[in-house]
């Protein structure tokens, strides 16, 4: 079973932002902002190639309660799924990150200087 299934199940304990019968939201072990969030699926879905807009219709309404439960949705915050190794996925249990709080960096190369490929 993956970790963030352990995590529904609770034989992993999480902080718990919300929860409804099919997704859980709780704080990152490693915030990268002060609001950094995890929305998952209760379901397991590996990444978001394998996403259903059945499932996705449900997430969008409760990522959305989530960024206004933790006071960003006024001032802004991202919504991010890393998808596959180039993408930097580590839990292969899909998972939105919702990050804010404060005015957020920009950029994603890590191995690449953008100037090749503008
Ligand atoms: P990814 O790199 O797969 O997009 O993001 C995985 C995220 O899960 C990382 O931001 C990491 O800090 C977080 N994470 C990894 N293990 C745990 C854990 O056991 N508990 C919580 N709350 N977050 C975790
Ligand atoms: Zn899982």
């Amino acid at each position: 079973m993956c970790l963030f299934c352990k995590i529904v199940n609770k034989e992993i304990p999480a902080n718990l932002v919300k929860e409804n019968d099919d997704f859980l939201a709780f704080h990152d072990i490693n915030p990268k902002a002060p609001v950094h969030v995890l929305v998952i699926p209760k379901v397991h879905v590996d990444s978001f190639n394998d996403l259903s807009p059945e499932t996705m219709a449900g997430m969008t309404t409760f990522i959305q309660e989530v960024a206004k439960d933790t006071g960003v949705k006024e001032a802004g915050y991202r919504v991010i799924t890393n998808v596959g190794d180039n993408g930097g996925q580590e839990v292969k249990h899909l998972h939105w990150h919702v990050l804010g709080g404060a005015k957020l960096a920009w950029g994603h190369f890590a191995d690449a200087d953008s100037k090749n490929f503008l």
